[in-house]
């Protein structure tokens, strides 16, 4: 079976969920490789990806992977599509990955896809472009295809795979150096999922009226395990952190459930948020363009039905 090769995200030494979701992925196309760059890596992380399958984990744990942004990830994924030839390399669509997948394809001299939200027979992608407004299908016409999947757009599946180690080195040129990590500020871990990975998000806008208010959404959030987002009307307003925001210029998502409180659904909005696999918005204006967009809504003052579907949850 074609090898493809699956690019480890980890933190602290777990492995995250998207890199289970792209394993389920590889499992349904060939033979997943995953590819472990930086410290961290152990028996732990070993049975998590032969748990998803992986067939075969390419280690480079060397320190030095981790001073230099992104470039070492690259030459190591390069050297790797020079060695093992696979039928395709899988990325997480986060920032990096992205970066990832972009200069891979350069070096590689290879095709690249990015925000697919699916991936199919002959590696043909479902691709979320223009902001969001159009999904084609598309599919990488020269060299090995490079892909960048969203978060959340293929479910975990556990199914045994053998892991065998393979460990692998890597010489960083000059220009890998070129940008060296000088500190790393871990991020305040609050106890809520993280945004762009989570399955549920619940995001409010203008319509929140405040930032005080912002508490039903968190409430609401924390009831269902959710992330909570923000339009950039209410993070403009100062009412929620900009790293919290969902659109063109915030954070993309692509939860199984995306609950829109007071956000009207401008395009840009929609470009963040419109592969949510269930839409539901809450907003009092009947004619919101969110409606189009949604399946189900609820027309109705959020102040009131955000707190009563809070309550229902946590009554189960
Ligand atoms: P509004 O459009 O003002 O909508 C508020 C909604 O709340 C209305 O539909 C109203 O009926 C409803 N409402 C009010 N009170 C209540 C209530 N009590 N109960 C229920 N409903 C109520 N926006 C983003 O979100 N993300 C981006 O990344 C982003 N990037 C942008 C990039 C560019 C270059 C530009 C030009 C704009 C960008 N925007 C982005 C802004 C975008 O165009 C909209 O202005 C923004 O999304 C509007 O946010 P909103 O829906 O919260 O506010």
């Amino acid at each position: 079976m074609a090898e493809i090769l699956v690019l480890v995200e980890h933190v602290d030494g777990a492995v995250k969920k998207v890199t289970l979701e792209l394993l389920t992925l590889a499992r349904s196309l060939g033979s997943p490789s995953a590819v472990w760059a930086g410290p961290g890596y152990s028996a732990d992380a070993k049975s998590k990806l032969a748990e998803y399958g992986a067939e075969k984990v390419y280690v480079a744990d060397s320190a030095e992977i981790a001073d230099f942004v992104v470039a070492p990830k690259v030459e190591l994924l390069a050297q790797l599509v020079s060695s093992a030839s696979p039928a395709a390399v899988l990325v997480a669509a986060t920032a990096e990955g992205k970066e990832v997948a972009g200069r891979l394809a350069i070096k590689t001299d290879s095709g690249v896809i990015t925000d697919a939200v699916g991936l199919g027979d002959g590696f043909v992608a479902e691709q979320s472009i223009f902001g969001g407004g159009v999904n084609v299908r598309s599919k990488v016409a020269k060299g090995t295809p490079i892909v960048a999947v969203r978060p959340n757009s293929t479910a975990p599946e556990p199914s045994t795979g053998a892991a065998a180690e393979e460990q692998v080195s890597v010489s960083l040129s000059d220009a890998a150096k070129a940008a060296r990590v000088v500190e790393r500020v871990k991020q305040e871990k609050g106890a809520r999922p993280e945004l762009a990975e989570a399955a549920i998000v619940v995001s409010g806008g203008r319509g929140v009226g405040s930032a005080e208010n912002f508490s039903i959404i968190e409430r609401l959030a924390d009831t269902l395990g959710a992330a909570v987002g923000a339009s950039r009307a209410a993070t403009d307003a100062g009412w929620y952190p900009h790293q919290f925001q969902v659109g063109q210029t915030g954070k993309t998502v692509s939860p199984q459930l995306y609950i829109a409180a007071g956000i009207s659904g401008a395009i840009q909005h929609r470009a963040g948020m419109q592969t949510a696999k269930t839409i539901v918005a809450i907003n009092k204006d009947p004619e919101a363009p969110i409606f189009e967009l949604a399946d189900f809504g609820v027309v109705g003052d959020l102040h009131q039905i955000v707190p009563q579907l809070a309550e229902e949850v946590e009554k189960r």
